[in-house]
């Protein structure tokens, strides 16, 4: 990888003021890392240098690009956040001491673990402690990425150490902001050398196995190719093979029997519009035998990463069993780039948004658990009192996706309560909240709400914020905004909070 690799890539996203830009990083941190050698015995700046190729990749925002650039120069060189702030602004330096930060935390995992005590999983961990920023994460991830392809030169204990940690730490990160092909390059390669006599056994028996079976399923492609011409559908097919590490973690589910994996190889068909995706569905049901229980309808309801597809798994009369997926274009690019994706459609308001923004509306429904985890992190700073119900927001737990009668999506911890969604969608909703209606029918304030319900939020002008609705929400964010409220109303403090329940319920029960 050289200046120049990089440079010649980026002209196909950033304007020649951004490019400029790039060059004046590269310099510097060239300058800075010169002399210090990677394992491999490269010039240290081939490492910052591939960072930054993959963050443009993914096609990053300037500013991410840059940081990728000098991620390593504040930790590694002489180097401070002031000169970087001074040379490349504000924005940039954040990101570098994010970084920065991340490698602290990794390091010094035991204050934070002094504020979590609950908290056993690392990822937790670190995504709160970096949490201020989803840049930051995905620099961390380019990093891990390019330190993995390197890792042949690491002592052994050393690759067993990392290969573990992506595989705990980093891939699941990346599963959770929707980036599947991150995660999957980060698992093969981790899982290859976490225990690479199992991977190379699996990698045979793939073959083997795959060696079979692709010519049976060449005949079902071309059948299935002909048939939505036929219909006059502009699709495009192609088959996907299992990783090996995917493969690995289902065999264990199955008990090692690789006959009850239906989809090591699967066919994936990508079409234009929504619509056609189930009218292939119907198509492919007209043509074989569904196996029921195996069809997902991951569009209507996106799996919690906000993964969308229709999946299903059919017999064919030669007693083949394949799997299909089916996608629009923009899915497909949603299961692969995830967060980078979406990253790209919110780049062209101000980066500040991502930033500094509350609220939960700037992020797709499907990622506004990143905004939830940002605000226990900036309080987790600020040195504010957090207490454990706070903390114990599940974040890397189920959540549903419930829907505004709109049809507006939104994304809530499982267990939400209706207040909850009030909250979500509007402070003030939340504010003058009468009563619910869920799926057409009156649903009680303690009742909780189930994937896919569409909820309604009758307001009256006259009602106000109750003491007792602190027992009724589960969400930080709706927990905050409602305290604010209430201290506004002098009603804190002022009652108990268990009186103030009982008068609640009493008075609910005399409304209705
Ligand atoms: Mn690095």
């Amino acid at each position: 990888m050289k200046k120049r690799d990089v440079l010649e890539f980026a002209t196909n996203f950033y304007d020649e003021n951004q490019l400029l830009e790039l060059e004046h990083a590269i310099d510097y941190a060239r300058e800075k890392h010169k002399g210090q050698k990677r394992k491999s015995g490269e010039p240290y700046i081939i490492h910052p240098l591939h960072v930054a190729y993959t963050l443009i990749d993914w096609e990053m925002d300037i500013d991410t690009v840059l940081a990728g650039v000098l991620h390593d120069t504040v930790e590694d060189t002489t180097a401070s956040l002031e000169d970087i702030e001074n040379l490349f602004g504000r924005d940039v330096a954040f990101l570098v001491d994010g970084v920065t930060k991340v490698s602290q935390a990794r390091a010094g995992m035991r204050d934070l673990s002094s504020y979590l005590p609950q908290t056993k999983d690392n990822l937790s961990k670190l995504l709160i402690a970096v949490g201020q920023d989803v840049r930051v994460i995905m620099i961390k991830l380019a990093d891990r990425l390019h330190n993995l392809s390197t890792l042949q030169h690491m002592p052994k204990d050393k690759q067993i150490k990392i290969a573990r940690e992506s595989l705990e730490v980093f891939a699941p990160m990346a599963d959770r902001l929707g980036m599947g092909r991150v995660r999957m390059q980060i698992e093969e390669l981790g899982f290859s050398y976490l225990d690479p006599t199992e991977y190379k056994s699996l990698q045979n028996l793939m073959k083997k196995r795959l060696g079979k079976s692709t010519r049976k399923l060449g005949s079902v492609r071309s059948e299935v190719e002909m048939e939505l011409k036929k219909q006059g559908i502009t699709f495009e097919i192609n088959g996907r093979v299992k990783s090996i590490y995917s493969l690995y973690k289902k065999l264990k589910k199955v008990d090692g029997n690789i006959d009850d994996v239906y989809d090591l190889m699967a066919l994936r068909v990508i079409v234009e519009q929504k619509e056609d995706c189930y009218r292939i569905l119907g198509i492919l049901h007209g043509m074989y035998q569904p196996m029921i229980a195996r069809i997902k309808d991951y569009i209507a309801v996106p799996k919690p990463n906000g993964y969308q597809s229709l999946h299903t798994t059919v017999i064919t009369p030669n007693k083949q069993i394949v799997e299909f997926q089916i996608r629009t274009q923009e899915m497909h690019d949603y299961a692969e780039r995830g967060l980078a994706a979406s990253f790209h459609y919110h780049e062209q308001k101000s980066s500040k948004d991502y930033k500094k923004s509350r609220k939960a509306a700037s992020l797709p429904a499907e990622l506004q658990w990143i905004t939830q985890m940002q605000e226990v992190a900036s309080k987790l700073r600020e040195g504010d009192e957090i207490s454990q119900e706070q903390l114990n927001i599940d974040l890397f737990g189920n959540r549903i996706f419930v829907y505004s009668p709109k049809g507006d999506i939104y994304n809530l911890p499982e267990g939400a309560l209706p207040l909850d969604f009030a909250y979500l969608v509007h402070t003030d909703i939340g504010k003058h909240a009468y009563s619910f209606r869920v799926n057409g029918n009156i649903h009680a304030f303690d009742k909780s709400l189930q994937n896919g319900d569409v909820v309604e939020v009758v307001t009256r002008k006259s009602s106000s914020p109750k003491q007792a609705w602190q027992e009724l929400v589960t969400t930080t964010h709706a927990r905050d905004k409602l305290r604010m409220q209430l201290r506004k109303l002098g009603l804190i403090h002022s009652i108990s909070g268990a009186a103030a329940i009982i008068r609640d319920k009493a008075a609910r029960r005399s409304r209705s």
